[in-house]
């Protein structure tokens, strides 16, 4: 039985006012609650309110582990600021920083060499799929990662983030969304299956209160990664009761 995650991942927003207002709706919380974990701008990190109803990470590191590496954020670093998990290979990194799947294999090593639990994102453009080529392209972005790193299935999460449902109000119907997630878990089945049923693979693209609940009622979806809706404190804490 996986106990279901759901992750905030601000993006380049929010403030220190924003961090005690999630904090205090979500220690306001009650009754069974899913993993939460929070994912501000890593500035935020160390003075972020605390509370047990939730952990802290990041949204990207650097692919090394310390040096002449100007700008750049190490996992060592990461941890030592309070992250438990850290955000690799999200699309925004990939399409906007150009980050390849040899960059987001050396960040997931990096991760791991830390303690920091990498959250892998994963997904198709909309051509990609209007072409048939979803489950081609997210196969690819998880064996780069595997063949490299095979001890990050045991110890990571996974984040199906298909593109055009990221920041458009688009989201994935919760058909589509388990219908790719059974494929993300049959396909890491070959190399584990221990390991693959107990992986948590989260849905992300335009999940709000409105749509999370029916998103969490499908078999493979084990939790949500959130940008906009985790921008208000009210709805991102209505999120988390629905999971
Ligand atoms: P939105 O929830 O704003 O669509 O963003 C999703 C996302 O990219 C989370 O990482």
């Amino acid at each position: 039985q996986r106990k279901p995650l759901v992750v905030a991942n601000w993006k380049m927003n929010g403030d220190q006012c924003l961090a005690h207002q999630v904090s205090d709706s979500l220690a306001a919380l009650s009754g069974s609650l899913p993993d939460i974990l929070i994912c501000p701008p890593v500035i935020f990190l160390p003075n972020f309110p605390k509370h047990p109803h939730y952990s802290l990470g990041a949204q990207n590191l650097s692919e090394q582990a310390a040096g002449a590496f100007t700008g750049e954020i190490s996992a060592v670093m990461l941890a030592q600021a309070g992250a438990s998990h850290v955000i690799v290979g999200h699309s925004e990194r990939r399409t906007l920083f150009g980050e390849t799947n040899q960059q987001v294999t050396k960040k997931v090593e990096q991760a791991l060499d830390a303690g920091l639990k990498p959250i892998l994102c994963i997904g198709e453009t909309a051509s990609q799929r209007s072409e048939e080529k979803t489950f081609q392209v997210l196969a690819e972005q998880l064996d780069a990662v595997y063949s490299a790193q095979p001890q990050w299935l045991e110890a990571s999460v996974v984040a199906y983030e298909p593109l055009w449902a990221i920041g458009t109000g688009n989201t994935a119907t919760p058909e589509q969304a388990q219908q790719v997630h059974a494929f993300i878990r049959q396909h890491l089945t070959q190399y584990s299956a221990d390991a693959a049923a107990a992986l948590r693979i989260l849905y992300g693209g335009s999940v709000n209160a409105g749509n999370s609940e029916a998103l969490f009622a499908q078999a493979d979806v084990d939790g949500a990664l959130i940008g906009g809706a985790s921008l208000n404190a009210a709805e991102f804490a209505a999120i988390c009761l629905s999971a």
